[in-house]
């Protein structure tokens, strides 16, 4: 129970750095909620065999503090999830960050109130709390979903979501392992299980892309050299579209002939790594220039898997290569060369129903004594409408997003004042670095709470006119990519059964939409109507 200035739901990379941001640099009362028995967000629940980053350390790594980026050592290129965990507990010690965080309480609902213009917020331990502004650091990658097949119930073996790993972890040696899913966690897990299983069976419904990650220790000289040059790295991260510190290829994949266009796709196979995608300048945008990366991939699969049926089972066609997020991976393909691993295609027969024993499809029953479900996430607004959050007039968030998200920048939701959603639905998040678009927003969101306190206004909601357009355009520049044709991606909702088909992040690019929040901020908070404090007894005064 209590009363604070603001609450904060999540404990992961946005949660802390909003709290530093809004205690240390405000001098605000802040209380962090947070479901998990410790803090990290995803890197705490995502503990299983082979989850490591996809974007290098020394970029995926707060940047607001030079002393913590100076002082931290990464090991690897991409670091596995146990050293990115200590990372973020060093950051909150280091900042005092936990005697504001509450562990093991999940929010169950949070509703405003017109008249007092704050939120009151309930949790599962039946704590209430009351804040005048509400920040939702929730995750877009954090509400785990079980597919609803029939007789999960009934299984006799152990099963886990990638996504809320066990903390005691899950022995799998000499045991019969099912994996469903392959996406990027999928592609991570399985070479691992593989390496312990008696045998591991792999339920695919679509084959994925990707790409060598070519992880390695961390070299000193480069980490020397990072170090060195941390504030180009930093600007230049907030400078290119998916906030990475490396600039797209130039030339279009359509320009060069097919041997140069061979030889630079073989050099970024060889090099490994995300960056891939950026070989050439169009191939999220061109459809022709997109097939050439597509087609190098599968030959690529092609000539690593030893068995040609299995090979092409492997092979995606239906969606061009990066319209999903697109895995890296350490020996995935090469792991279907082994003696005691099996695919299953379940799109040619699908799951029929889990059994005591394991899976059956149409075709068969596959004993198990271990079931991964690698099966994502209700991406985006899973972890919003799995709360009760009700704005003005008691109208609820899930009325609201029924036919899909809306917000305005992805800051903000019409009808939801003094409630801030970072990395929200509408903003680049997702297609980004996440902790490049996190501190981009962290900081937009302090800005805008010290300008309120400042002027005297207690609150601020997103108007219904500037959210449309911004839907609007959230939609268009998703139009000008290829990003849609992926119809089961998560990105459009397409994962979830019966989720409406939006296409949710925007895809325009960081430095673009940066420089849209910057112009909204600088008029005044443009597309927001802010409200005078009415109380003159309240003290309105910037607390430093
Ligand atoms: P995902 O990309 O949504 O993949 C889920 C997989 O499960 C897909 O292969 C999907 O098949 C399958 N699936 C779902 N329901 C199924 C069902 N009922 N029956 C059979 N198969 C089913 O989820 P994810 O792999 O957890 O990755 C989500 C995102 O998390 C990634 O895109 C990435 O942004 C992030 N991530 C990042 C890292 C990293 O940084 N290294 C690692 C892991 C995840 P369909 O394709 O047919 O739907």
């Amino acid at each position: 129970m209590g009363e604070f200035d603001v609450i904060i739901i999540g404990a992961g990379f946005a949660g802390m750095y909003m709290l530093h941001r809004l205690r240390d640099g405000l001098g605000l009362s802040a209380r962090v909620l947070e479901a998990a028995s410790g803090v990290g967000g995803t890197w705490h629940w995502n503990r299983y065999p082979g989850a490591r980053c996809d974007s290098e350390s020394y970029y995926y790594s707060y940047s607001f503090s030079e002393e913590l980026q100076q002082e931290w050592e990464w090991t690897e290129k991409y670091a596995a999830q146990p050293e990115i965990l200590r990372y973020l507990n060093y950051a909150a010690d280091k900042f005092d960050l936990r005697r504001d965080i509450q562990l093991g309480t999940r929010v169950t609902s949070a509703i405003f109130d017109e008249d007092g213009n704050r939120w009151e917020i309930r949790t599962d331990g039946g704590e209430r709390f009351f804040a005048q502004f509400l920040i939702t650091a929730v995750g877009g990658l954090s509400a785990a979903n079980v597919p609803d097949i029939k007789g999960l119930d009934t299984f006799e073996g152990e099963w886990c979501h990638t996504g809320e790993w066990p903390q005691e972890g899950v022995d799998f040696a000499g045991k019969r392992v099912g994996v469903v899913g392959t996406g990027s966690t999928g592609i991570q897990i399985i070479p691992k299980i593989a390496e312990e299983a008696g045998h591991l069976t792999v339920f695919q419904r679509t084959p994925n892309y990707s790409v060598p990650a070519r992880n390695a220790p961390m070299d000193p000289a480069f980490q020397e050299q990072v170090k060195a040059n941390y504030d180009e790295i930093r600007q230049k991260q907030r400078k290119t579209p998916a906030g990475h510190p490396w600039d797209v290829g130039k030339k279009s994949a359509l320009e060069v002939s097919q041997d140069e266009r061979q030889a630079m796709y073989e050099a970024a196979w060889e090099r490994g790594s995300l960056r891939f995608r950026s070989t050439f300048s169009d191939l999220i945008i061109n459809k022709e220039a997109n097939d050439t990366a597509s087609e190098f991939i599968r030959s690529k699969i092609r000539e690593i898997v030893e068995d040609p049926t299995v090979a092409e089972t492997l092979t995606p066609y239906d969606h061009p290569y990066a319209t999903k997020r697109p895995p890296i991976d350490t020996d995935y393909f090469e792991t279907y060369n082994r003696d005691n691993v099996s695919l299953v295609d379940v799109k040619s027969s699908p799951i029929q129903e889990i059994t005591p024993k394991g899976i059956r499809t149409t075709d068969a029953e596959y004993e198990l004594d271990v079931l991964v479900f690698a099966t994502g996430y209700d991406a985006l607004t899973g972890a919003y409408l799995r709360m009760d959050i009700r704005g003005k007039g008691g109208r609820s968030l899930k009325e609201k997003w029924e036919a899909g998200p809306r917000t305005y920048l992805g800051l903000q939701i019409a009808g939801f004042p003094n409630m801030f959603t970072i990395v929200g639905p509408g903003s680049p998040s997702i297609l980004t670095n996440v902790p490049t678009s996190i501190e981009h927003h962290v900081e937009w969101v302090s800005d805008c709470i010290e300008y309120m306190r400042e002027g005297g206004f207690e609150r601020i909601e997103a108007n219904v006119d500037a959210e449309d357009a911004w839907v609007e355009r959230v939609n268009e520049a998703a139009g000008r990519t290829l990003l849609p044709m992926a119809q089961s991606s998560w990105f459009l909702g397409g994962n979830i059964p019966g989720k409406p088909r939006v296409f949710m992040p925007y895809a325009g690019g960081l430095p673009t939409y940066i420089q849209i929040c910057d112009e909204v901020a600088a008029k005044g908070y443009e597309g927001f109507a802010l409200t005078a404090q009415r109380s003159t007894a309240r003290d309105g005064a910037l607390k430093k």
